[in-house]
């Protein structure tokens, strides 16, 4: 099932959907059924699975030599998704990221994704390797998120990149895309996002799935800044609780996002990240109970490999 279907279908009830990490390589698959086995209790209709590109490292050789070398320390994306859809039968939705695939690579791996029956995929630019600067795109590969949506919206229309290609099998994808209410960091300004934003539904997305934030007001501003732009497709709130002290710092730098005052004097009053957690969890739990209050039908909970706080707040407000 489309997550657009499921949506629709159960407008003004409360669904939660989570956002998984796939394994570091070597650790079993085991490792991710015990992240997610708590959470199937709150019946989410959607599994997300996160896309990690490889990243250069250096390495010390043993004639003394530093050597650049790739590394993926996340592999698995695609068969998790299969294996989550298998064992129990809830959708899993791969993100799909634009860096480290041509062209090519991108229609082979829809194929993939077409022949295991998965319906639901997140498209995404993805971000640049530690190492680079910028975000660097291969030879042949998508720029932005908005060209690997039409690329995916060509295949659900049986077009693929041979056009001597005749009568291609058509896929059927329904199609998710990042939105930032408090704007991406590379972004000019956040109308100039907005915009990009728009572009991406225009070309074939069909619901938006949000950085994470803190402050409703803020995703409710978003929401409507949207909607007055003529971007009417759903906008599922992505949120996770506060869990760290250090996250104060980790958070803003990594994801670009503010804490609003009243968070942050609190959290500074906490004695230790015991207490940061509860905190956390109590404010989570608030922000959900008001993003269903005002309408959301299903909240998108990040769990970074931390169920235990994300199933505290789920209890609370199912
Ligand atoms: P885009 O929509 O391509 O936008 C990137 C930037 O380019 C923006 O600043 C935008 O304003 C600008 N832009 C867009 N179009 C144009 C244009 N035509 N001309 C000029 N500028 C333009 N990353 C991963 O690697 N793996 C994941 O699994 C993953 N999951 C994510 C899930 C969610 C819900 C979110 C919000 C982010 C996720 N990310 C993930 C991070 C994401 O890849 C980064 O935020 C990345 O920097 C931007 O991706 P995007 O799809 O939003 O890019």
């Amino acid at each position: 099932m489309k997550v657009t279907e499921i949506l629709q279908e159960n407008i003004g009830k409360k669904l939660v959907s989570f956002e998984l990490l796939p394994p570091l390589k070597g650790k079993s698959i085991e490792h991710l059924y015990n992240i997610l086995e708590p959470l199937i209790d709150f019946n989410p209709p959607f599994i997300d699975v996160t896309y990690h590109r490889e990243e250069y490292e250096y390495k010390i050789t043993p004639n003394g030599y530093f050597e650049k070398i790739a590394v993926r320390k996340r592999p698995g994306t695609v068969g998790i998704c299969s294996a989550i859809q298998h064992k129990y039968e809830i959708e899993a939705v791969p993100h799909l990221i634009c860096g480290g695939f041509s062209k090519q690579e991108t229609e082979n791996a829809l194929i993939d994704l077409h022949f295991l029956g998965i319906h639901n995929i997140l498209a995404l630019r993805g971000d640049a390797r530690r190492l680079d600067k910028t975000f660097v795109p291969e030879k042949d590969g998508h720029h932005y998120a908005v060209n690997l949506v039409k690329q995916i919206n060509q295949m659900n229309q049986g077009v693929y990149l041979d056009k001597d290609l005749v009568d291609g099998a058509k896929t059927d994808f329904c199609i998710g895309v990042a939105g930032y209410p408090e704007k991406h960091f590379e972004a000019a300004n956040y109308e100039e996002d907005l915009l990009f934003l728009k572009a991406k539904v225009e070309a074939g997305a069909d619901y938006i799935v949000t950085q994470m934030f803190f402050d409703n007001q803020v995703f409710f501003k978003f929401v409507k800044d949207c909607r007055d732009l003529g971007i009417n497709v759903p906008i599922i709130p992505g949120i996770k609780p506060l869990t760290k002290m250090g996250q104060l710092k980790g958070i803003p730098s990594n994801f670009y996002i503010n804490f609003p005052d009243e968070l942050v004097k609190e959290a500074r009053k906490c004695k230790d990240d015991l207490a940061v957690r509860e905190l956390g969890t109590e404010w989570c739990t608030a922000q959900s109970k008001e993003l269903f209050e005002q309408g959301a039908s299903c909240i998108h909970f990040y769990t970074m490999s931390d169920q235990k706080v994300v199933s505290k707040v789920c209890s609370e407000i199912l």
